[in-house]
C-alpha cells in the first residue's frame, strides 16, 4: 500500500470516505514521511516489539508500525475512522484496532494478554486536548513500559524536558522526570499535518525508568507537595505549602524541615529539584 504520509494519498482516502475532521477529537493527521521515519527510529521499534498506538487516525503511522513491529494494537475513539482503518490496514495481519477512549482502556489486561506482562512501547501523534491525562494515565497505571514516543504541542514538550529555575518548570516536568528520561527528538512545523494545527509540535521520547531516580517513601504525598508548591507560583514554598489543604503539617513544621534541608525560607517551588521534593515529602512523613 502506498504511504498515507504522502499528502495526495491522505486526500484520496479522506475523499473516498467523505471524512469530516472532528475538532473535538484533536484530529490533525500527519502528512510527512520524514517525520514518520523519525518517530519510528526514535522509538527504536524492532520485530520483537509489541506497540500500543493511541489515536491511529486513518492509519498513517500504524502502517509504519506494522512494518517494523511484531504486533500493534491501535486505540481509536472516533467510530467513523474504523471502516477506513479496516481498509488502510488490510495488508497487515499483525494489527488490531480497538474502538475505545484510551482513557477508559484496561491497559493492564491488554499488556498481560498481548505481551506476557513485559514492558511495551507506546507511540502516538497525540490529540493535544488530552496530552497530559494520557501520559500521566500511562505512568500512574504502573503498566510496564519501555518508552513512550509521542508528538505533542511544542510548548508541552519543553515543559516536560526542563529543569529547575526556568519558567516552564512545573508539576508536569517533575512528574514526567520521576517516571522517565525525556528527550525532544524533533521539532515539527504545522505544515506537516492536515489540517494544520495552530501551534508548533515536537516529538518527545520518554524512556521509562525501571527504578525511580529518587526514593519517595510516599509517591502520592510527594506529588501533593509538588502540586501545592506550583499552585501559587509567586508565593514562597513555605506559603504555598501552608495554604494547601493537601499538606498535613503546620507552617512551623514546614519551616523546620526547610531549615534542616538548609534551604532559605524565601525559596520558591520552582528552584527545587526532584531529589529535594522527594526529601521534603519523606521528612513530612516522619514528622
Ligand atoms: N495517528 C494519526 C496521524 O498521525 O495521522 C492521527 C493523529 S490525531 C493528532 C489524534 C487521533 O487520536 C485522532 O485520530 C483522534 O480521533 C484520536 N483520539 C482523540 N481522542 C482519543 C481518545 N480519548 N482515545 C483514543 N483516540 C483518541
Amino acid at each position: 500500500m502506498a504511504s498515507l504520509g504522502i499528502p495526495q494519498n491522505t486526500i484520496a482516502v479522506l475523499q473516498k470516505y467523505n471524512f469530516n475532521f472532528q475538532k473535538k477529537f484533536g484530529q490533525n493527521f500527519l502528512i510527512d514521511t520524514h517525520v514518520l521515519d523519525k518517530i519510528i527510529d526514535a522509538a527504536g521499534i524492532t520485530k520483537n516489539d509489541f506497540v500500543l498506538e493511541i489515536g491511529p487516525g486513518i492509519g498513517t503511522m500504524t502502517q509504519y508500525l506494522c512494518e517494523h513491529a511484531r504486533e500493534v494494537v491501535a486505540v481509536e475513539i472516533d467510530k467513523n475512522l474504523i471502516p477506513i482503518l479496516e481498509d488502510t490496514l488490510s495488508d497487515y495481519d499483525n494489527v488490531s484496532v480497538i474502538n475505545e477512549d484510551v482513557l477508559k482502556l484496561n491497559l493492564d489486561e491488554l499488556v498481560r494478554e498481548k505481551n506476557d506482562g513485559q514492558p511495551i512501547k507506546v507511540v502516538a501523534n497525540l490529540p493535544y486536548y488530552i496530552t497530559t491525562p494520557i501520559i500521566m494515565g500511562l505512568f500512574e497505571s504502573h503498566v510496564p513500559l519501555q518508552n513512550i514516543t509521542v508528538m505533542v504541542q511544542k510548548e508541552v514538550a519543553d515543559r516536560m524536558q526542563v529543569g529547575p529555575g526556568t519558567k516552564d518548570y512545573g508539576a508536569l516536568s517533575l512528574a514526567v522526570q520521576y517516571y522517565a528520561r525525556p528527550e525532544i527528538v524533533a521539532n515539527v512545523p504545522p505544515n506537516c499535518f492536515m489540517p494544520r494545527p495552530k501551534v508548533g509540535s515536537a516529538v518527545i521520547r520518554l524512556t521509562c525508568h525501571q527504578v525511580p531516580p529518587v526514593e519517595a517513601e510516599d509517591e502520592k504525598l510527594m506529588f501533593k507537595v509538588i502540586r501545592a508548591s506550583f499552585n501559587q507560583r509567586r508565593k514562597t514554598l513555605v506559603n504555598g505549602l501552608n495554604n494547601s489543604p493537601d499538606i498535613p503539617i503546620t507552617k512551623e513544621e514546614i519551616v523546620r524541615i526547610l531549615e534542616a534541608m538548609q534551604l532559605p525560607l524565601t525559596i520558591r517551588g520552582e528552584a527545587l529539584t526532584l531529589q529535594q521534593f522527594a526529601e521534603l515529602s519523606n521528612r513530612m512523613k516522619h514528622i
